[in-house]
């Protein structure tokens, strides 16, 4: 593996972030790198993902919510940094220079913030339609109060954390050289 920073080559022991992302600061510059993960982690969390997505969705019905929503928004976050951090290596290894990517980063780039706040409404409207749902459907009334106030916190909550993360770690892109 090469560093980011520097590009010295390193053969010593990489370790993994919380999130299982391949991890190892350079002995050269001192540059932390991290990579993106291999198809075996990136799989388990597309996996964990769906699986979680649906029972997060399902959950909505019988009030069993925070655990899968745990899950599929851990999920979604590492997948999201993932993707980040392919994007961020790619003109490294993309000499030889295909234009079709090129244009895929243009979009994610312009992800901010306009489309930020785009899914911020969508999603927010996802969640007054749950929480309609909720009110008119056939839940006891103390649960069903319970279960709207959990939606109406339990998304935005998620989405702000998202965003946090995603700015936060924008920011680690231009910020993390210093060292
Ligand atoms: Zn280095």
């Amino acid at each position: 593996m090469l560093c980011q920073h520097c590009g010295n080559p390193y053969s010593g022991k990489v370790s993994r972030t919380l999130l299982a992302f391949p991890t190892f600061t350079c002995l050269a510059c001192g540059f932390v790198n991290v990579y993106p993960l291999g198809n075996g982690y990136r799989g388990l969390y597309q996996i964990l993902t769906v699986v979680f997505g649906i029972s997060f969705i399902g959950g909505f019905s019988n009030g069993y919510l925070m655990l899968p929503g745990g899950v599929f928004i851990i999920a979604i976050v590492a997948l999201m940094k993932n993707r980040k951090l392919k994007q961020r290596l790619s003109p490294l290894g993309r000499a030889a220079g295909t234009p079709a990517p090129r244009t895929a980063k243009v979009i994610i780039r312009a992800w901010h913030p306009g489309q930020l706040a785009l899914a911020w409404l969508v999603l927010l409207f996802v969640a007054g339609i749950f929480y309609e749902l909720i009110m008119t459907g056939g839940v006891p009334l103390t649960a069903r109060r319970l279960m709207g106030l959990m939606v109406l916190a339990v998304i935005p909550a998620t989405l702000a954390s998202i965003t946090w993360i995603w700015l936060g770690d924008r920011d680690d892109v231009t910020h993390s050289r210093v060292r």
